[in-house]
């Protein structure tokens, strides 16, 4: 097969997404509302091909790349450095939120009385850590299976490779090459999904484009521009140091090999559906192995979302600020923890960073109809923000995936563009 690099611009399927949105942008400006209904549902016939690969896919990754990890120790260090990168991207990425929205202050005088509002979608949340927890471990896998109960399966799916690991020869090697060839397969059926993706991403963007115009978003500019420009510095300054400092890795080469997630993110707004993708490029063109690529992408999916936390901690800030209420340094530091969790806890879906911000709210105090009003507004123009930080999240898991890899003594992690 011909590497990707080597084929021309055209023939690339980063370079056809972003042409099928650029298309869609204008299918949708100009069809506007009546267009909606003639391609929308290639959108929806796209995620749905992507849904139908997620639990097999990440089923025989996990349990493949976890038995040939071995239990004990080496899952024990992979582990450990997995949850302390998610922490820390997802700190820094707060940051950024926090410093830009007390210096920009989109919120000092914001009418939203004009803006429209939009009702939440219904998108279930853990309450507390002890509810997260109770939803981690699963009384029926079947069920989680059927219910695409991402953090139950991946649970299960690690315990179960961690026993294969430790079965005498037979029946450890019988099991293992069985899941490991359903992998190839799933990775097979996937690639086919794949190429429809300029299609479908045709369908999702004229949708987005010819449902909301573009003159809601006035009333919120300040606020967009400054959320848009800390995920801009989390992507483009700190997640790139941090490929830099902790994996010695090219930042640019990682960005090339990562476009088509990247680009996948983006008009999904969904981490989920984008997985499928994100486990391919990063074992295909990062150069990630298995067993590293299948205990990092899945669990960041739904674990690491630095795009979200992010936003969870601008986002209460600037409801505050609308409300006219200044958040003592205390409740900021509340703020930034529940906004952690929080995004710990927000399923990776569209709109899911914007229904768990109520968590965050709840943690200072702050309810009640002007605050329902406020969020109501911020969801009528949340699609590009969503879109936006769904690519920061899928980012943050493929430099998650190539650091360690690097830290493993993996040598191939982004040498070159593939
Ligand atoms: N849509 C985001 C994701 O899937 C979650 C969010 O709404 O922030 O990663």
């Amino acid at each position: 097969m011909t590497p990707d690099a080597a084929l021309p611009w055209y023939r690339r399927l980063h370079w056809q997404i972003l042409t099928a949105m650029a298309l869609g942008t204008l299918a949708g400006l100009i069809g506007g509302e009546a267009i909606v209904p003639r391609v929308a549902w290639l959108g929806d016939l796209f995620i749905r091909t992507l849904r139908m690969v997620i639990v097999p896919l990440v089923l025989t990754s996990i349990i493949s790349g976890v038995a040939s990890v071995g239990g004990g120790k080496s899952l024990g260090r992979l582990f450990g450095k997995t949850m302390g990168y998610y922490v820390l991207t997802s700190f820094l990425a707060i940051l950024s939120g926090l410093v830009l929205v007390n210096l920009i202050r989109p919120g000092d005088g914001a009418d939203l009385a004009i803006s429209p509002q939009a009702a939440l979608p219904e998108i279930s949340t853990p309450s507390s850590p002890v509810d997260l927890l109770m939803d981690i471990v699963p009384t029926n896998v079947v069920k989680a299976a059927a219910d695409t109960d991402m953090l139950a399966l991946i649970f299960f799916s690690i315990l179960f490779g961690a026993a294969i690991a430790t079965l005498p020869r037979s029946p450890r090697e019988t099991l293992t090459s069985f899941f490991s060839a359903g992998f190839e397969a799933m990775m097979k059926l996937t690639s086919w999904v794949i190429a429809l993706a300029p299609i479908g991403v045709f369908g999702l963007i004229t949708r987005v484009v010819g449902t909301s115009g573009l003159a809601s978003f006035k009333a919120l500019g300040l606020y967009m521009v400054t959320i848009a420009s800390a995920l801009t510095v989390h992507l483009f300054v700190t997640l790139p140091l941090v490929l830099l400092v902790l994996g010695r890795i090219r930042p640019s080469i990682h960005f090339r090999n990562m476009a088509e997630p990247l680009t996948l993110a983006f008009s999904t707004s969904s981490s989920a559906a984008t997985l499928p993708v994100t486990l391919k490029t990063v074992e295909e063109k990062v150069g990630v192995s298995n067993k590293i690529s299948s205990f990092v992408l899945p669990m960041g999916a739904t674990v690491n979302m630095d795009g979200t936390a992010l936003y969870e901690c601008a986002g209460v800030l600037f409801i505050s600020q609308v409300l006219g209420l200044d958040l003592s340094l205390g409740q900021q530091l509340i703020v930034v923890l529940t906004a952690l969790l929080a995004s710990i806890g927000a399923a990776a879906v569209p709109s899911a960073g914007l229904v768990i911000i109520f968590i965050v709210l709840e943690a200072v105090n702050l309810r009640g109809p002007e605050v329902e009003a406020i969020v109501g507004a911020m969801l009528a123009i949340d699609r590009p923000l969503d879109m936006y930080r769904t690519a920061v999240n899928v980012f943050s898991d493929s430099c998650g995936a190539a650091i360690i890899a690097r830290s493993e003594g993996e040598t191939e992690v982004d040498t070159e563009v593939r």
